[in-house]
């Protein structure tokens, strides 16, 4: 039976990934398949952080085990196949009681929402919960006679909840988030650093740090019960890490969960779309149609012509290093640009630069019998200091320019959970499923 579980959190305290951690340690039902993390639309106003729902398939479990977390150092397991389903309503009591008792109570936007299913539901429903903001009364409709739901305050949570239910999971990566309740006392920077650069070790992990803006990514805001969370497409090498870090810095946790996700898939990404509609994120190939400019603040944009659009590429501060990126793109350069599109603008993820225009700098020309700089004496005269013959036509030279024909993405820092990381672009081929 899955349990789908959103909205619990506040910006600043508890984490809904939680809640499924403290499931999984009543040990009262067994776990079917991965426990997933879900990122939605991520232009979402009502996020907290990331805009992730979670779900969970209990029951009684049969077939192959194997490992999806850790509890008060005892490995916890999960089953292939479901032997039994547990009583729905039961379920939904004992899930209630435990959201009940951790979410954020005096946070006006926090409106847990739990979806109680014993099927999952089709991935239109996903794909439009990537794309647009969905009612609540639309998801009610929705789930009538499918699931058995509860709305806690308004329970916006079950918009959420019910999407990560209709996730197909043909793309996916993993998080290893390891955790203390209320939280972990603190880590200092440098630490939290030299932590990092344990999973980076590995190929197959992803967004751990950010060196050159001094940011390890692995640690969240601190005040929620993750300590850290690992990202990778390899679970075995998850579980390695989490050994390494335990073994180096002795993190006094109470354990960690491995969540499959939809992270780094860049399946909130549509395709060359015909209409480009606020709230949607995209991938856009078009022609560059102006010079870059910065605003105060340092946020740069750019003009880029795309079907019957003329739409601006953003790169806003917070994106560091990537801006002079689009600062180096020039009037006619090709480009395929990816990210969220809101008031003619897409805010860039990556960019890929599929042709580079040429840029020429223009020079007085040489003579060719005395072989020397001409000297300019106004418009279209350009005159040789030796022989005295004129030339009307100034000499072009191609520039060399700083930019290569290439994907770009932005730093560590500022990548979002469901971009595709550049470094992921091949495995997500080899699997075939993009
Ligand atoms: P965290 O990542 O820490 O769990 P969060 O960023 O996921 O926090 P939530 O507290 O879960 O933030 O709030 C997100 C809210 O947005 C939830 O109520 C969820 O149901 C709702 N939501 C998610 N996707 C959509 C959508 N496409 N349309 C409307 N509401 C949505």
């Amino acid at each position: 039976m899955y349990v789908a579980i959103d909205d619990t959190d506040s910006q600043d305290r508890m984490c809904t990934t939680y809640t499924i951690f403290d499931i999984i340690s009543r040990g009262k039902y067994d776990i079917i398949g991965d426990p997933e993390l879900v990122r939605l639309n991520p232009n979402i106003s009502y996020k907290t952080r990331g805009n992730g729902a979670l779900n969970i398939n209990l029951g009684k479990g049969n077939g192959k085990r194997s490992i999806t977390g850790k509890i008060s150092g005892k490995y916890i397991y999960s089953y292939e196949k479901l032997r039994e389903e547990p009583d729905q309503n039961e379920l939904m009591d004992f899930i209630s009681s435990i959201v009940e008792e951790l979410y954020v109570k005096d946070s006006e936007k926090t409106n847990p929402g739990i979806v109680i299913s014993g099927d999952r539901f089709e991935k239109t429903l996903y794909s439009k919960a990537l794309q647009e903001d969905i009612s609540i009364n639309f998801i009610e409709k929705y789930l009538a006679e499918k699931a058995i739901y509860k709305k806690i305050k308004t329970g916006h949570g079950i918009i959420g909840s019910s999407a990560s239910l209709a996730w197909p999971g043909q793309k996916y990566t993993y998080e290893l988030l390891d955790y203390r309740y209320p939280h972990y006392g603190a880590i200092s920077h440098d630490e939290k650093i030299m932590i990092s650069l344990i999973p980076e070790e590995y190929q197959t992990t992803f967004n751990n740090v950010d060196l050159e803006n001094n940011y390890p990514a692995i640690f969240p805001k601190p005040k929620t019960p993750v300590i850290f969370g690992v990202r990778g497409v390899d679970k075995n090498d998850l579980i390695s890490i989490y050994g390494k870090i335990q073994e180096k810095h002795k993190i006094d946790d109470q354990g960690y969960i491995i969540f499959k996700t939809n992270q780094g898939t860049d399946d909130h990404i549509l395709i060359e779309p015909d209409y480009l509609s606020n709230m949607g994120s995209y991938s856009a190939t078009g022609i560059i149609s102006g010079n870059p400019y910065t605003i105060e603040g340092g946020h740069s944009f750019v003009e880029m012509k795309y079907k019957n659009y003329k739409i601006k590429l953003a790169a806003f501060e917070p994106t560091k290093e990537f801006r002079k990126v689009l600062n180096s793109l020039i009037p006619g350069d090709i480009v395929n640009a990816y990210g969220s599109y809101m008031n003619g603008a897409i805010k860039l993820e990556k960019i890929k630069i599929i042709k580079k225009a040429k840029l020429y700098r223009k020079e007085a020309p040489v003579c060719p019998d005395c072989h020397v700089k001409t000297k300019s004496k106004g418009f279209m005269d350009y005159r040789c200091p030796v022989c005295k013959k004129r030339y009307k036509n100034a000499a072009f030279y191609e520039v060399d320019r700083n930019i290569e024909e290439k994907f770009y993405e932005v730093p560590v820092i500022a990548r979002r959970h469901l971009s595709m990381p550049v470094k992921l672009a091949p495995y997500f081929y080899s699997m075939e499923c993009v």
